[in-house]
């Protein structure tokens, strides 16, 4: 495959979105290679304990280090090259920001190994120990609290699968969504040309393609403006005459 990803989990259940849709589709297609680990297989005690009280004090448990080191061990060795090479994301709100930029990077990767957090996070060792034996990237969603890694690590999937060389239908769909080019999309339209007594705009209908290109330039731009300015160059967000184009 061109990617393997190994996902390590105390909720591999979780993780069965990963088998439909775009994931699912790129299994199939022998692009993608993904294996889901449950923690508990890495621990040692009658009760598969994997966490335990905070040094220091404080509320709430931390994932102790013992089976996330034994699950690394594993996972880190079982991509396709033998020589190591694995990255692995980290989920964690105090991660850098996921963006389009991230996806594309680690889309670049082989392999990707996905630690999911749950309680307070994982003992601080476990990704120092990863550190000194390869790239790890602590990943942030945003900037709220979710109650696991999970849901941030089917992201970050689906956001990465989708950019695979040979994996879109029609890669020109790539090129041309939102963030992309540092601009929203601008808003599209198909059949009924009415609809609920709303019409398509008169430009997409035309046919002209440089009078098309332009309206959904400035759309884009109007957009950007006003959901995001911080998108915009400095200079860019301070001419808003395009903004009566939007509505
Ligand atoms: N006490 C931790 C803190 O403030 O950083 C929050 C831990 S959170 C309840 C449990 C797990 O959810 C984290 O270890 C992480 O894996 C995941 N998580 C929560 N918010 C996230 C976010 N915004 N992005 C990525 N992962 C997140």
């Amino acid at each position: 495959p061109r990617m393997r990803i190994d996902v390590v989990t105390i909720f591999p259940d979780y993780l069965a979105p990963l088998g439909l849709s775009l994931p699912g589709k790129a299994q199939e297609s022998g692009l993608l290679q993904v294996a889901v680990h449950d923690l508990r297989q890495w621990t040692t005690d009658r009760h598969r304990t994997v966490d335990d009280t905070p040094y220091g004090g404080g509320a709430g448990m931390v994932m102790r280090p013992e089976p996330w080191g034994e699950a690394l061990d594993h996972c880190l060795d079982r991509g396709p090259n033998p020589a190591g090479g694995a990255v692995l994301v980290v989920p964690t709100p105090s991660g850098e920001r996921f963006t389009q930029r991230v996806a594309e990077e680690l889309a670049a990767e082989q392999h990707l190994v996905f630690a999911c957090g749950r309680y307070e996070g994982i003992d601080q060792r476990v990704l120092d120990d990863a550190a000194d034996r390869g790239p790890v990237r602590e990943i942030s969603l945003g900037d709220y609290v979710l109650n696991g890694g999970e849901v941030a690590a089917l992201a970050v999937i689906e956001a990465v699968v989708r950019l695979l060389p040979g994996f879109m239908g029609n890669p020109a769909s790539l090129v041309e969504e939102s963030h992309s080019d540092g601009l929203l999309e601008y808003p599209t339209y198909t059949k009924p040309q009415v609809w609920r007594g709303r019409e398509v705009p008169e430009v997409l209908r035309s046919g002209d393609h440089a009078r098309i290109a332009s309206w959904r330039h400035e759309q884009a731009r109007a957009r950007t403006a006003v959901r995001r300015p911080d998108l915009l160059p400095a200079v860019h967000a301070l001419s808003v005459e395009g903004l009566g184009a939007l509505e």
